[in-house]
């Protein structure tokens, strides 16, 4: 019973990477391979899982959502990853998108503001084995100084600007992708470049919506 189930889902995940992910724009082969490897099934609810493979967000508990696989796919592209990279992600939510990134990238420090879904998280990753993951509990519109600097960084909640911290932990080179704009209307997903020590460029990417990032440099 449990093989059939499996296999129904990899035939799902597999339609899910034609369809949404490389029948759009989605063609950085780290990124497919990646999105193949990490379960998404094992980060929604229990009783959601056949749905673990539709493109939409779905509720994670405490009005949170687990991103729609599209949109990690996105903007785990957009941040141009090697696998000698640093990442910073916050808003780990269900610790989805941080699997997702832990495939490509070396090392990935997370953080969530909300307890009962950082631990809930920290506990997931670490029974589905990812051992080059953080999760932090804290306002990641501060960051995390600790491990800085990063050569990319991905907020996966939306800012009314991008939050000066996380501009200084970047790397020189780095990359940062983060949706800004109003709260609970269209947001631009834009993507900085640390150019130099004072220097960034700032690029529109598309329009996006996510939940609020909520904290000292947030709302
Ligand atoms: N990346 C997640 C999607 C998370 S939804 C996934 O793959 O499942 C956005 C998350 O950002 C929520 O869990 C929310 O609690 C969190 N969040 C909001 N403001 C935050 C802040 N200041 N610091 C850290 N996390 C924050």
């Amino acid at each position: 019973m449990r093989l059939h189930f499996t296999k129904n889902l990899d035939a799902r995940r597999e339609t899910m990477i034609r369809e949404h992910l490389l029948g759009r724009d989605i063609h950085d082969p780290m990124v497919i391979r990646a999105m193949r490897e990490v379960p998404r099934e094992a980060f929604v609810p229990e009783e959601m899982f056949e749905l673990a493979y539709e493109d939409y967000p779905l509720p994670i508990g405490e009005e949170q959502t687990i991103s729609q696989p599209y949109m990690v796919a996105y903007m785990t592209q957009a941040l141009e990853l090697s696998s000698t990279d640093r990442a910073l992600e916050i808003g780990t939510g269900s610790g989805y998108a941080a699997a997702v990134l832990s495939r490509i990238a070396a090392a990935v420090y997370t953080v969530e503001r909300l307890h009962s879904l950082a631990e809930t998280a920290r506990l997931r990753l670490e029974l589905l084995g990812y051992d080059n993951i953080l999760v932090h509990e804290g306002d990641g519109t501060l960051g995390w100084p600790d491990h800085a600097p990063y050569d990319a960084i991905v907020v996966t909640a939306s800012a009314p600007q991008v939050p000066k911290p996380l501009l200084e932990q970047l790397a020189v080179r780095g990359r940062l992708v983060i949706p800004v704009g109003p709260t609970t209307f269209l947001q631009t997903l834009v993507r900085v470049r640390r150019l130099g020590e004072d220097e960034f460029r700032t690029e529109e990417l598309c329009g996006v919506r996510f939940v609020p990032l909520i904290g000292a440099e947030g709302w």
